[in-house]
């Protein structure tokens, strides 16, 4: 195998990847080691474009948001994502890669505002565009972001990076008898009640036919694997 799978590939980072084993925020050494993966697959000519979660900056803030207004915690949350896309954004340009964010929410001082065309654009040059602010609206999580932004610009699959390598017949941590699914449909991940995404994200993939790779982004070389077509973590399809 020599030619990627995918041409155009939308991956959902969670906030918490960026933790290493630290409580909340950023850690240095994972997020470099991230960008050294996303490195790879650029190189391949791969045209990739990222959703970045908020959870490991919201969790720092989580104990003082206790009871405050589910919107405004949420907005709160879309923040936690421009900081990660920001630091994400300046880990590639330091690793030598171009790299575009756009936030769904108007902060234009710091960050351009989402516009699909330009998205389209960036993303023929071969920029990596990270998509902030997920939605841009409450109520809804960065993995529906990532099916409608991967929908909105055509991605072949949305790539959602996990710290489990792929979607198992139960909880592998609870039940040492668990399996992991190789590939498995949408329907059936239904009926089995298996938690691949969010409900409305998943809902979203679905209507749109957007397949979804479940892999591990803790493990080294994972996410070239599976750009390549590999049998790598679990693929969700139509
Ligand atoms: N969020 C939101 N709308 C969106 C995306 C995110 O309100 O479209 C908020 C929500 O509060 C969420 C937080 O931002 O809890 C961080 O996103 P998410 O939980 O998806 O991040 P992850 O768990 O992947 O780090």
């Amino acid at each position: 195998m020599t030619t990627p799978a995918y041409k155009r590939v939308l991956l959902k980072l969670s906030g918490e990847a960026l933790m290493g084993d630290d409580a909340y925020g950023i850690n240095r050494a994972t997020i470099e080691r991230m960008v050294a993966d996303v490195a790879e697959i650029s190189k391949l000519g791969v045209e990739l474009a990222i959703v970045i979660g908020g959870g490991n900056i919201f969790r720092g803030v989580a104990p003082g948001a206790q009871g405050m207004d589910r919107a405004t915690a949420d907005y709160m949350g879309m923040l936690a994502t421009v900081m990660n896309s920001l630091a994400l954004a300046d880990a590639m340009r330091q690793a030598g890669l171009t790299a575009r964010v756009m936030s769904a929410i108007g902060i234009e001082q710091v960050v351009e505002p989402y516009v699909r065309p330009k998205a389209l654009q960036y993303l023929e040059e071969g920029k990596i565009v990270v998509f902030a602010a997920g939605t841009g609206n409450p109520f809804f999580t960065t993995d529906t972001a990532a099916a409608l932004r991967g929908s909105e610009i055509g991605a072949q699959i949305v790539l959602k990076a996990t710290k489990v390598d792929g979607v198992y017949t139960a909880d592998p941590k609870k039940d040492p008898a668990a399996t992991r699914y190789q590939s498995i449909s949408f329907d059936e991940a239904i009926a089995k009640h298996l938690q691949v995404m969010d409900a409305t994200a998943f809902a979203l993939c679905r209507d749109q036919k957007l397949p979804i790779k479940v892999f591990s982004i803790v493990k080294p070389g994972a996410l070239k694997s599976v750009v390549m077509g590999a049998d790598e973590g679990t693929l969700v399809h139509v």
